[in-house]
């Protein structure tokens, strides 16, 4: 048996490390390394029993640490840093080497660092890690792209430090080629965008018009953290909620500024859907509340806009109207689901990828941030009809959100009524109700187009494109 390494890791700030040490518990020797080697040594001497690693100083080193084929995961910044480092690795390396780069990349990055790799012979694989450093040390939910001969190499290795679903499988599997795992790592952060801004307007409801405290908030996401909501992001939110703040002993929600940070992945998503021409307002209004929250020059200017002044309701409307909210949010959550699936479904179709969704849903269980029972269900869907065009269509999905649209449509016009912001509630329920509509207005939008530039339109009882000679001198 070699004695060398069976993986390697470059670039060991928090995920790098975290990565590296998993695998290092379960069993694999860990070639390390990072441009400031300082990093390195720090790792060894801290965490060193924990299992194999080999620290190497140089590039050099570290390539002749690792057993053919190779492979090593770069986690370094991503962008242009990404590019530095396979420019300084790729002559290193051989044809039938493996570079896994588990940065956030942008998938057309990835696109193009995998045809330039391919040209050397090198494989190379964008991955998408998720969990944050807790996962990436106890298990990730992990999403790689790249050749299946690559992945023959790699996935066992993954296999090996990926979480585990319930039923024990590894959550990982081959996405597809080339950018496939880094775009459906993309749509994974736009639809976290998309729960967590839907849980946010549920807190935001139940607060200003059940009139309830930061902590009954916490118990009642307690209670729906049982049921079908049951996710990492619901529970996670019941603790936030709970938490008192230790400088001045009000609840920590209320000593926070209310200007939400992004830090990209989910306009991306954004403006990739606007190019493949995919409906995500679920995910846009997410992306666009966190922007708009951070605008105080604009909250501070409309400070004085009239609204409505309604009081908090009584205790027995308060929890109906809780249950209420609980089925608006869930309905809510199966559109955005919808529409991310949706849109991985068409990038799969535009990039030739062939992703299976059901394994999408399977491996987004656990380890990710949108963990959660709820994506068993989608894998069940997508497994009994893997054609399906709409989640919204899976019988299942369908009879829910038909118990469910009748609280729904309370709470948003009440929330409307009492002027409480809900973008994500409503959107998705305008989005449902135009899936619904026999007819839409876009009848009328294409008579415009046509009237003032001769756009031409379809008729519904002719093939072919038209155009009507409007009146006047157009
Ligand atoms: P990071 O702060 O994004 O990156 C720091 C690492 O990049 C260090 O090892 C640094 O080396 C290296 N680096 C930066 N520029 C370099 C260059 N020009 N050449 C060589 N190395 C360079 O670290 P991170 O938070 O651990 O994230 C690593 C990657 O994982 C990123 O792409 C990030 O987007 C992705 N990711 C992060 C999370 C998360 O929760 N943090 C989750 C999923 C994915 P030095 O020590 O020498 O500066």
């Amino acid at each position: 048996m070699s004695d060398k390494a069976q993986i390697g890791v470059t670039g060991l700030a928090v995920m790098g490390s975290n990565l590296a040490r998993n695998f290092a518990r379960n069993g694999l020797t860990v070639a390390v390394h990072n441009r400031t080697a300082a990093r390195t040594r720090a790792l060894v001497e801290e965490f060193g029993d924990e299992g194999a690693f080999v620290p190497a100083e140089s590039a050099e080193d570290f390539v002749a640490a690792l057993e053919r084929p190779r492979r090593l995961i770069l986690m370094v910044k991503a962008g242009e840093p990404t590019d530095a480092v396979i420019r300084e690795f790729a002559p290193l390396l051989e044809p039938g080497d493996v570079v896994i780069d588990g940065g956030n990349a942008h998938f057309a990055d990835t696109r193009r660092r995998e045809r330039e790799l391919r040209e050397l012979g090198i494989h190379f694989v964008g991955t998408g890690v998720s969990g944050g450093e807790e996962g990436a040390l106890h298990g990730p939910s992990i999403m790689p792209g790249g050749s299946a001969e690559a992945y023959a190499s790699l996935g066992p290795l993954l296999e090996r430090i990926a979480a585990k679903a319930k039923d024990g499988a590894p959550c990982v599997t081959h996405i597809g080629p080339d950018g496939a795992g880094h775009f459906v790592k993309m749509v994974h952060n736009g639809i976290e965008y998309a729960d967590m801004q839907l849980i946010a307007e549920a807190y935001h409801l139940l607060r200003s018009v059940a009139g309830y405290s930061p902590e009954q908030i916490s118990r009642t996401f307690r209670s729906w953290n049982t049921g079908r909501l049951d996710s990492y992001l619901i529970e996670i939110t019941a603790e936030v909620l709970s938490h008192i703040d230790d400088a001045t002993d009000e609840p920590f929600v209320d000593v926070v500024a209310d200007e939400a940070e992004q830090k990209g992945t989910g306009r991306w998503t954004v403006q990739i859907a606007l190019d493949l021409g995919v409906p995500v307002p679920g995910i846009a209004e997410a992306v666009f509340a966190r922007s708009l929250s951070g605008h105080t020059e604009l909250r501070r200017a409309s400070g004085e806009l009239p609204g409505p002044a309604a009081a908090p309701l009584g205790e027995a409307e308060a929890a109906a109207f809780a249950d209420q909210v609980e089925q608006a949010l869930y309905a809510s959550k199966i559109v955005s689901y919808t529409q991310g699936f949706h849109q991985i479904r068409v990038g799969s179709e535009t990039y030739g990828w062939g992703i299976d969704l059901g394994a999408v849903a399977a491996v987004w269980r656990a380890g990710c941030i949108i963990r959660a029972a709820f994506l068993d269900r989608i894998r069940a869907a997508y497994d009994a009809e893997p054609g399906l065009v709409s989640l919204l269509s899976d019988k299942g999905f369908t009879e829910e959100i038909g118990a469910a649209q009748e609280d729904w449509r309370a709470v948003v016009a009440g929330a409307a009524l009492r002027g409480v912001p809900t973008p994500g509630f409503s959107a998705a329920l305008a989005y449902y109700d135009a899936l619904r509509a026999q007819r839409l207005p876009a009848a009328l939008t294409q008579g415009q187009r046509d009237f003032f530039g001769a756009h031409s339109y379809r008729r519904t009882d002719r093939e072919g494109a038209f155009h009507t000679l409007w009146g006047g001198d157009r």
